[in-house]
């Protein structure tokens, strides 16, 4: 696992030396939208590719851009394939059920670097320990001009030092241009190993508004309504207010104006979430976790009304949070498939949307299993994870028909168990 350290100031340098390294910041990001551009439209995201831009960076550099862009280029293209696919499952949801408008899809724009960031290694930057001097390291980058480096004086604060010590240090090193001048991420590697028996019990997890968390055991971590709910209307009240008074304000042609987005409310809604994640953790130190991966797009579209609540929730945050808490402690989560997991009987596979008579209500319209609709999801995840058949499923109508049938096997077993009573009536005298 990577961990970073980041806000390292470059302190002390001369003002040649920034400019040297502004000058090479700005040629890096040139070229580095021109490779991520191209490694989203035209060609497949590849660090090896032949460069074929034009450039006054050395071959090194320009190797370094292309893996940078190629990066970038990599992880748009698989969210836009991922928000493409969701888009598509959207789509077919609608045409089983039409309700309201049909899902419309926007087309992405590709990927503009709006900061100037270097990602380096260590054959453009190399970082070296300073022994003679009182700075910790020194930082020889390699400029616009050929073999002439620049050597960048690094200094730690305490709490780098005490992170950093006895650590191996990575190659790789990341330089940031703020307003307040250059700053530098270090990163090393920490082994976390998981320990974790394969027949661990699995605990499913379905994350929602009403309940940020509901696991398979029945367990409800966080929520959003109550007091967070209550914040987030007296935050828009406020902020109702404040976009008046900035029209206001815009009118008289003043240049300053107050922002209305409100970060505090967000830093209060992650924290609550990671609450609900420690927690989860905390009671089910020994469980393997299944969880799905979240098609934030479609629960937007679906609830149009909730839109607001969304975006304060923040729920795309909580799988997040949830992989993340897993790896820190070593313990084994992973994604499973959830289409039509929240509609599905988790007693008789019996799937179909009047299953759910409430967003709360788990009601099978066939076997009569009755639960709370989110218990009843994150159950169905549970056994996911370890269902290959399933997992094997290319598209929605394969999970579909693959749940009809296992449906269908459930019914032969009750139509046994029915029949089989009044066969046995029938020996007994009269
Ligand atoms: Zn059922």
């Amino acid at each position: 696992m990577r961990r970073v350290v980041s806000h390292i100031r470059l302190c002390a340098v001369n003002h040649a030396k920034i400019a040297t390294l502004d000058a090479l910041a700005t040629e890096y990001v040139r070229l580095c939208q021109q490779y991520t551009t191209y490694f989203c439209t035209d060609a497949p995201p590849d660090k090896y590719a032949t460069p074929c831009f034009e450039s006054p960076l050395s071959q090194r550099w320009q190797r370094v851009v292309i893996q940078h862009a190629a990066g970038i280029a990599h992880s748009w293209r698989s969210n836009y394939a991922n928000a493409y696919q969701d888009f598509l499952d959207l789509l077919a949801e609608y045409k089983e059920e039409p309700e309201g408008e049909p899902p419309v899809w926007k087309e992405w724009n590709t990927p503009t670097l709006k900061e100037t960031v270097i990602q380096a290694n260590a054959n453009v930057a190399l970082l070296q320990p300073s022994e003679d001097s009182s700075f910790d390291y020194w930082l020889r980058l390699s400029t616009l001009e050929c073999r002439q480096p620049i050597l960048l004086p690094v200094k730690l604060a305490a709490y780098h030092r005490q992170a950093l010590a006895g650590k191996a240090l990575n190659t790789s090193t990341t330089l940031t241009r703020k307003q307040s001048g250059w700053w530098l991420t270090l990163s090393y590697e920490e082994a976390v190993s998981i320990q974790m028996r394969h027949d661990a019990p699995v605990l499913g997890i379905d994350v929602g508004i009403a309940n940020f968390i509901t696991a398979s055991d029945g367990k409800k971590y966080g929520t959003f309504q109550g007091k967070l709910a209550a914040r987030h209307k007296r935050d828009r009240e406020k902020r109702r207010r404040k976009a008046k008074l900035r029209a206001c304000l815009k009118n008289k042609g003043i240049k300053r104006l107050p922002s209305t987005r409100n970060k505090k409310l967000a830093r209060t809604v992650r924290q609550e979430i990671n609450r609900a994640v420690n927690q989860l953790y905390a009671d089910h130190p020994d469980a393997q976790i299944a969880y799905e991966r979240l098609n934030v797009a479609g629960m937007k579209f679906k609830a149009r009304r909730m839109n607001a609540y969304l975006y304060a929730s923040n729920l795309a945050y909580i799988p997040k949070q949830v992989s993340w808490g897993a790896l820190k402690r070593g313990i084994q989560a992973r994604k499973v498939k959830s289409a039509y997991s929240s509609q599905e009987c988790h007693r008789c596979h019996y799937a179909a949307r009047t299953n759910r008579p409430s967003q709360q209500t788990f009601c099978c319209q066939v076997c009569g299993h009755t639960t709370h609709a989110d218990v009843n999801a994150a159950e169905n995840l549970a056994s996911r994870l370890g269902d290959t058949e399933l997992q094997a499923c290319q598209s929605r109508a394969d999970i579909k028909a693959l749940l009809a049938r296992r449906h269908e096997e459930w019914q032969q077993t009750q139509r046994l168990a029915v029949v089989q009573p009044p066969a046995e009536l029938a020996r007994q005298p009269a």
